[in-house]
């Protein structure tokens, strides 16, 4: 049996729990309990704080876990990462008060900072050798120059609102952070972790996707099959009505809106888009 450390609350939660049903795997989820088996897989899910679990799965209490970058970086000790999860995306920023002189890192030299961060903080800076002071706040950070404690931040950020509201600038970033999916070394090769990892990328891929499926011409289909290669290459199947066919293909949800006038003009009707639930390159 292989165990999951997820995050209990924040941001990171929610998203967390859908991309697991997404990709089929089947429990009851309640704020209340601290684990539940999942009834269709050899997988017990521990929900915990999204900070302790790089520590659990380094003492293997969990063998795998979803948290972020972040949270890694600065606890996790050189877990290996399987995948990136696409979403919770932030960055630790550096951030100075709005009227400091201070405009790049190495304007950062012998100052203080504070930070949720201090591991990964201290180890950016030291690798640029620009010698700071790390002061260590478990949270509001973003009051530290205000009250005197230090001279700038390393705080996570998503928008920057929250900075300029505090009246701090960013001057560089530190870290860009989203969920991942870590596990102990131990356990990389472990089956049910490659079916989880495998799992959720499919969701991840599918999520990014499109199914395309329009009726053609025949004489449409070359100028078409350009417009709408796929994966390999477009599915094309002749129609009852003679002279016509469906074409079948992936494309980037992105790409869309874009495409979609083009198709109508190469000829293509009856344009139908669809989700994709799982998608395995
Ligand atoms: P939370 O439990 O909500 O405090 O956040 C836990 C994790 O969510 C952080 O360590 C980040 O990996 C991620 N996160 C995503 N966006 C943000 C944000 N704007 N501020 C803080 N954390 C964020």
């Amino acid at each position: 049996m292989i165990t999951m450390a997820l995050p209990n609350k924040g941001r990171l939660s929610e998203p967390t729990l859908r991309l697991l049903a997404d990709a089929g795997l089947d429990f009851e989820a309640s704020n209340r309990v601290l684990s539940v088996k999942v009834h269709n897989a050899d997988l017990e899910l521990m929900f915990v704080r999204a900070d302790d679990i790089p520590e659990l799965v380094k003492d293997r209490v969990a063998q795998v876990g979803i948290t972020g970058i972040d949270l890694l970086e600065e606890y996790g000790d050189g877990l290996p990462r399987l995948l990136n999860l696409g979403y919770g995306h932030c960055r630790l920023t550096a951030a100075v008060p709005q009227n400091s002189p201070m405009a790049t890192l190495p304007d950062l030299k012998g100052k203080r900072i504070a930070t949720t961060h201090p591991t990964t903080t201290g180890r950016f800076f030291e690798r640029k050798n620009i010698g700071i002071k790390v002061v260590y706040l478990k949270g509001s950070v973003e009051l530290a120059p205000k009250i005197g404690v230090a001279d700038a931040i390393v705080d996570l950020v998503s928008t920057g609102s929250t900075l300029r509201l505090n009246g701090l600038r960013s001057i560089g970033t530190v870290l860009e952070s989203q969920a991942v999916l870590v596990a102990e070394p131990g356990s990389v090769d472990h089956s049910t972790v490659e079916q989880v990892s495998t799992a959720l990328g499919a969701v991840l891929a599918g999520r990014s996707k499109r199914y395309i499926r329009l009726n053609a011409p025949t004489e449409a289909v070359g100028l078409l099959s350009d417009l709408l290669p796929g994966l390999e290459a477009p599915t094309i199947v002749p129609l009852v009505e003679d002279g016509w066919v469906a074409i079948h293909s992936v494309v980037e949800a992105t790409e869309l809106w874009g495409l979609l006038p083009q198709l109508k003009t190469a000829g293509g009707k009856g344009i139908l888009v669809s989700p994709i639930e799982m998608l395995v390159s």
